[in-house]
């Protein structure tokens, strides 16, 4: 059985780790060196791209997060943790990184700072199934490399669609939060299965 960590700096850790066991892993919280040197993948939650950057510093986590990812650790960010997954930011804030892993240009707080939160049913690429995915002040993929995998895409205020979930090699972002059941739903646990399967091959 697989170790997946999330990495507990911020955001929905227990939800993360809820459908990390749902899909068969064992989900284990990663603030240390130690925590993440004894994970077979990572997922990072949303929070604040610019607060996490600061606290994987101040945990030194950051450089040998860096070097895992580079490595090709399996990986899944959602929202601030795609930011954190991007070679490039726009509306980053002064002297804000990323983590990279995904060679794609992520734009912070893409959807408007006014639409604080929104849900919609999204077509989820690799088997054309709908997928119900909720964004809070979410980013969306500006610009990417040919080799990232656009997993789904969702309409901007400006009318066009953008890519919302991405892959490239083992590393998965999404705009969204996947971790969240909708009131009265049922867990959909895809993203968290990619993320697991990626590990097995
Ligand atoms: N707007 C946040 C940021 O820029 C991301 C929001 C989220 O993770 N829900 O980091």
């Amino acid at each position: 059985m697989s170790t997946v960590g999330v990495l507990a700096l911020q955001g929905d850790v227990r939800e993360h780790a809820a459908a990390l066991e749902r899909v068969g892993a064992t989900a284990t919280r990663v603030r240390r060196l130690a925590e993440l040197e004894a994970v077979d993948a990572l997922v990072i939650p949303g929070g604040e791209s610019t607060t996490i950057d600061k606290l994987l510093r101040a945990f030194d986590l950051f450089e040998p997060l860096r070097s895992r990812i580079a490595e090709g650790m399996p990986v899944m960010g959602s929202c601030a943790g795609m930011i954190m997954l991007a070679t490039d930011i726009i509306g980053a804030i002064e002297g804000q990184r990323s983590l990279g892993g995904i060679p794609m240009t992520v734009r912070r707080n893409a959807f408007g700072r006014q639409v604080d939160s929104a849900e919609t049913e999204l077509v989820w690429e690799p088997d054309g199934s709908i997928m119900h995915a909720t964004f809070i002040r979410a980013p969306w993929v500006e610009s990417w490399d040919p080799a990232v995998e656009v997993l789904a895409t969702a309409a901007g205020p400006d009318g066009m669609r953008h890519p919302v979930a991405v892959r490239h090699r083992a590393a998965i972002a999404t705009s969204f939060h996947p971790e969240i059941v909708a009131p009265g739903g049922t867990a959909d646990d895809r993203v968290h299965r990619l993320l697991v399967d990626l590990i097995a091959s």
